[in-house]
Order: C-alpha cells, then sequence, then structure tokens
C-alpha cells in the first residue's frame, strides 16, 4: 500500500503517540489531521451525562469497582479512553487470577468483567479520554473530547503506564515474553 505523503504525515505524528494498547484517542487524531493540514477540526455539539457515580478507566480496578456499583443499583458510567481492559487485556495469558481455570488469555478475562459490569447495568463508554476533571463542589465535572459527564462522586482508576525499554523488539514481543509486572 502507497500512503500520500499528508496520510504519511498523519500516522508518524500518531506512531508517537502510541500506548500499550495500541489505541489512539480521538483528541490525538485530530491534533495530527489539524498539524499535517493547517486546518481546524471543528468540534461536534457536545453531549452532557449524568450519572451517580462515574469511574476513570476501564482496566480491572475500574471494572471491579463498576461491578461493585451496579450490584449496588447505582447510576454509574465507566469512562475509558480506548478499549476496556486496560494493561491486563494486553497480555497474552493470565495465570493468576483466581477463579480462571489454570491459564485464560488477557483478552478473555477482561471482557468477561467488561460483560460483568454491563449485565449489571453499568454504562462503558470508550474511546472517551479524560481531559479534564472538576472536582470542587458537590457535583463532579469530567470533560472529555466531546462529552461532559457530571457526578456525585468519582473513582480515578486510571493505572500506571510501564516505562518501555529502549531494546529491539519490545514492540513484537510485549505480552508474549516481556512483561511489566513483579510476578511475570
Ligand atoms: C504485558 C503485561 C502482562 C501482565 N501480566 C499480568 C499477569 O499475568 N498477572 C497479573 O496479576 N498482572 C499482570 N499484569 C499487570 C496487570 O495488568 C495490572 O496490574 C492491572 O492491569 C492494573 O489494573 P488497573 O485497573 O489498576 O490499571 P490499568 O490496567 O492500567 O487500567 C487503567 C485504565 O485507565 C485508562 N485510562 C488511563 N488514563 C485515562 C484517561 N485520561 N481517560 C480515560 N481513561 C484512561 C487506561 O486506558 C486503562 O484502560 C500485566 C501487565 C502487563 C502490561
Amino acid at each position: 500500500m502507497i500512503l500520500s505523503p499528508a496520510t504519511a504525515r498523519v500516522f508518524s505524528l500518531l506512531w508517537q503517540e502510541r500506548r500499550l494498547a495500541g489505541y489512539i484517542s480521538k483528541a490525538e487524531l485530530r491534533r495530527a489531521i489539524e498539524e499535517t493540514f493547517g486546518t481546524e477540526v471543528k468540534p461536534g455539539e457536545r453531549k452532557q451525562v449524568e450519572a451517580d457515580l462515574i469511574i476513570l478507566g476501564a482496566g480491572p480496578a475500574g471494572l471491579s469497582a463498576a461491578i461493585y456499583a451496579g450490584r449496588a443499583k447505582l447510576n454509574a458510567v465507566v469512562v475509558e479512553e480506548g478499549l476496556p481492559g486496560g494493561q491486563a487485556a494486553t497480555t497474552y495469558h493470565i495465570a493468576n487470577y483466581p477463579g480462571t481455570p489454570g491459564v485464560i488469555r488477557g483478552r478473555e478475562l477482561m471482557d468477561n468483567m467488561l460483560r460483568q459490569a454491563q449485565s449489571f447495568g453499568v454504562r462503558v463508554d470508550d474511546y472517551k479520554e479524560v481531559a479534564e476533571v472538576d472536582l470542587v463542589g458537590e457535583v463532579k465535572k469530567v470533560v472529555t473530547e466531546d462529552t461532559d459527564y457530571y457526578a456525585l462522586a468519582l473513582i480515578i482508576a486510571t493505572g500506571a503506564k510501564p516505562r518501555l525499554l529502549p531494546a529491539e523488539g519490545e514492540d513484537t514481543f510485549r505480552g508474549r515474553g516481556v512483561h511489566y509486572c513483579a510476578t511475570c
């Protein structure tokens, strides 16, 4: 496939922003297009979402909190900047989670957690990078590229990002021999 110079430039800008899970956010895509073409990408109309509880991050911590919130019949919304699953979803297999039959693929384990949270009525909004939070006052506000969320309580479960090594092959073998957790 041959890319036009402009498209190649957009891809190279996005490559610099890449994350462990490989996705890019809408804000990054907009910035790359604006920088390449020198034009402003006009945002659409902002959406407003009200909830009892907002959970930032849909990794194991955020989804566990979501399951409890759903069971407690709270109107809870999980806001995730990429696909739900967090770091655990990027690894080939996980052997130390209780209740899994020996070994489970990270993606499968996290899909199960997502479905469990959704089965209790929790809403999960993916591809919504949290850019700003306002924790002053009774109602907390969370701002993403196109949506403002309001709730009385907020749980921050945005996890961690491992420091990458400047080592050849790290990209290829991430989760297949290259790990970032102490037990691995
Ligand atoms: C390759 C690899 C293999 C691993 N293997 C194992 C294993 O076998 N066993 C084990 O127990 N542990 C393992 N771990 C560690 C385990 O994955 C982490 O301990 C666990 O994922 C931490 O969960 P968390 O929910 O706290 O954070 P995370 O998993 O980091 O999730 C945080 C979530 O928040 C989101 N987020 C961050 N910033 C924002 C923002 N601004 N707006 C919106 N969302 C945001 C992220 O996209 C992410 O989905 C492994 C980790 C890696 C990387």
